[in-house]
């Protein structure tokens, strides 16, 4: 998920905002060109990959920390809140996720709704640009799955958690916003992701 859903982006800087001296405006060249590179290691829309629904992980090994310690400085890199396996690559049931400001690995995540209380709210997604669309999602849900070292977790969540928790599941299964959304949304997504016909003379 991108992280900017309910227009909290930290990051950026309003009208308000007194002009960035020289040290901060390359302390944001360099975040915005650290978020470039992130994003460019992302799958993005039209890969097949996208589509796949993954297999679970098997092994709790130095392999896995080690990718799911990098997907993590990516999520990061690229200010999203989740980054699922599929997302580079990877055909294996795990992801990461920033809840309630802490990062967290899930490794075969069953994700159960509680109770019929959904909520509908704008997300977007790494792989998807920045398009932005309304999704329902269960308001809260239970989470079971394994961290990167085996050793099991069990998470209650509660709306932008639980929407994060639900949209990285989606990944695994090959799932994206595109598939979740109402049709005039997908419309106008769809034109956006087409790549643009350029006439040239
Ligand atoms: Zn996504």
């Amino acid at each position: 998920m991108s992280e900017h859903d309910h227009d909290h982006d930290e990051h950026d800087h309003d009208e308000h905002d007194a002009p960035l001296s020289d040290d901060e405006a390359r302390a944001e060249a360099e975040r915005l060109v650290r978020k470039e590179v992130a994003l460019a290691q992302i799958r993005q829309y039209g890969d097949p990959v996208l589509r796949m629904r993954a297999a679970d992980a098997e092994s709790f090994d130095e392999e896995l920390a080690r990718i799911t310690g990098r997907m993590t400085e990516l999520m990061h890199d690229a200010d999203g809140v989740g980054l699922a396996a599929t997302q580079i690559g990877i055909l294996r049931r795990f992801f990461v996720c920033t809840l309630d400001g802490e990062d967290h690995v899930l490794v075969n995540p069953v994700v159960t709704p509680v109770g019929d209380e959904t909520e509908t709210d704008d997300e977007g997604c790494l792989s998807l640009g920045s398009i932005r669309v309304p999704i329902e999602r269960a308001l809260r849900v239970e989470v079971e799955a394994r961290d990167a070292a085996g050793e099991p977790v069990s998470l209650s969540l509660e709306g932008m958690d639980a929407r994060v928790v639900q949209h990285e599941l989606d990944h695994l299964d090959g799932v994206l916003l595109l598939d979740r959304t109402d049709a005039e949304s997908r419309r106008e997504a769809l034109s956006q992701l087409r790549p643009r016909l350029v006439l040239t003379s």
